[in-house]
């Protein structure tokens, strides 16, 4: 569920007019949901309500400061994957101590600037990073806490580029060996806490089975390790999926409401009854580590139709955002619906609606059925909140789009459009 739907003949985020933000502040434009974001933190915070648990925002996910402020006063975790985005946390009244820092090539001055912050866990991805964690945390002279990265090999069954829980992506330490790993540090790493589990197999997974074959394969594994070396969570990552191509439709609770049991999306209650059950009696403390799922759905980017153009074998719409500003559909084959602010009439036509970059790949959608709309009209890319504002670019010398964040009637900018001297400081 969202804040985004048609009011009065336009597109709203909650009380605010989408064609007015597009007039006022220009497009390209991401605009953000405050609400949607909160909803989504409380319900899987509450589908949890009866473990000792915490959610552990994925700030890779969208990471702006004002979005990172609405979490940390929600009293969220972190999970972070470089030294920015600890800065970040800090810079937003985000608690360090609450912060797990992921991923597979931590530097030595990440690692140090973390420490010093006393950061909560390490979620380390091989042993060779634990020695080195070890390593620097002794010529620091304090103990670095520390999880290992556990891959199951279980087959999340979502994108290849996002798949990470396979013996053959790079992320973790193989299931098989990761006990010795853990005896092994035990013993010779003195400078290493071992604190958690961690684990983590995919992103935009859209049925609960992946999860519930993940954590029923390493539960014994997350209690051997309470047993022998006292660890107090398990970390069993984020991934929980979003719906991408009924977007604007699932912002209504009657939608899902309307879905019969098969056909319906993986809900944060399912998730919740699915794997409370299986995680309660653990005696650890479990963490939770989504981005998509809390700000995915909670954002749009807006853009406004430039020209028609008619070619012999396609009908393409060129709008002024490109992939620079959002790659999901380059990168993932990802799928953004794409509806007119101006509430469409009845008339479709199948279209491929292009970026002005020059590549091919900067398309949106291609030979899409869409609610038809004009040169001059914005549109807008739903489900952009995620991996939208935070992978854009400024390829092609295209400045980076202004973000705003919208709560309830009102409506603030939270990051300034750049300008072009912006693009080029720094260089000479
Ligand atoms: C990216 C990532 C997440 C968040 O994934 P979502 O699919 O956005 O929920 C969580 N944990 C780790 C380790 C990640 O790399």
């Amino acid at each position: 569920m969202h804040g985004f739907a048609y009011r009065h003949g336009s597109l709203h985020c909650e009380d605010v007019n989408l064609q007015t933000l597009a007039e006022e502040h220009g497009t390209p434009l991401y605009v953000y949901s405050a609400n949607t974001i909160r909803d989504h933190y409380r319900r899987l915070d509450q589908a949890l309500g009866s473990i000792d648990h915490e959610v552990a925002y994925a700030v890779k996910a969208n990471s702006n400061l004002s979005v990172l402020r609405l979490l940390a006063e929600e009293d969220a975790g972190f999970d972070i994957v470089s030294g920015g985005e600890l800065f970040r946390v800090i810079k937003a009244g985000g608690n360090p101590a609450k912060c797990t820092f992921a991923g597979v090539g931590k530097t030595r001055a990440e690692i140090e600037y973390a420490l010093k912050q006393g950061i909560y866990s390490f979620n380390v991805e091989s042993e060779e990073e634990l020695r080195y964690l070890n390593e620097v945390a002794g010529d620091l002279g304090v103990i670095a806490p520390a999880a290992v990265r556990v891959n199951p090999n279980v087959d999340a069954k979502t994108h290849k580029y996002i798949s990470t829980g396979k013996s053959e992506n790079k992320f973790g330490v193989d299931f098989d060996l990761i006990t010795d790993v853990y005896a092994r540090a035990a013993k010779e790493l003195a400078n290493v806490k071992l604190r958690g589990l961690q684990m983590h197999i995919g992103s935009q997974l859209t049925s609960i089975k992946p999860f519930i074959e993940a954590v029923e394969k390493v539960a014994p594994l997350a209690i051997h390790l309470k047993n022998i070396h006292g660890i107090e969570f398990w970390s069993i990552g984020g991934g929980i999926g979003i719906v991408y191509h009924d977007s604007l439709k699932s912002g209504d609770p009657q939608w899902w409401a309307s879905k019969s049991e098969d056909e319906r999306p993986l809900t944060i209650a399912e998730y919740g009854e699915a794997l409370v059950p299986r995680l309660q009696n653990l005696g650890l403390k479990i963490l939770l580590e989504p981005g998509r799922y809390i700000v995915g759905n909670a954002g749009v980017l807006l853009t406004r139709c430039l020209y028609e153009k008619h070619g012999t074998a396609k009908t393409f719409k060129v709008v002024d955002a490109g992939m620079n500003d959002l790659i999901r559909p380059a990168l993932y084959e990802g799928h953004h619906e794409i509806e007119p602010v101006k509430q469409p009439g009845e008339a479709r036509r199948k279209v491929d609606v292009v970026g002005p970059i020059c590549e091919s790949g900067d398309f949106f959608c291609q030979d899409r059925e869409l609610a038809d709309f004009q040169p001059g009209e914005v549109v807008a890319l739903m489900s952009a909140g995620a991996y939208g504002f935070v992978m854009a670019s400024n390829y092609n010398s295209r400045p980076l789009p202004a973000e705003i964040l919208v709560d309830g009637s009102a409506a603030r900018v939270i990051r300034q459009r750049q300008t072009l001297d912006d693009i080029i400081a720094g260089e000479v």
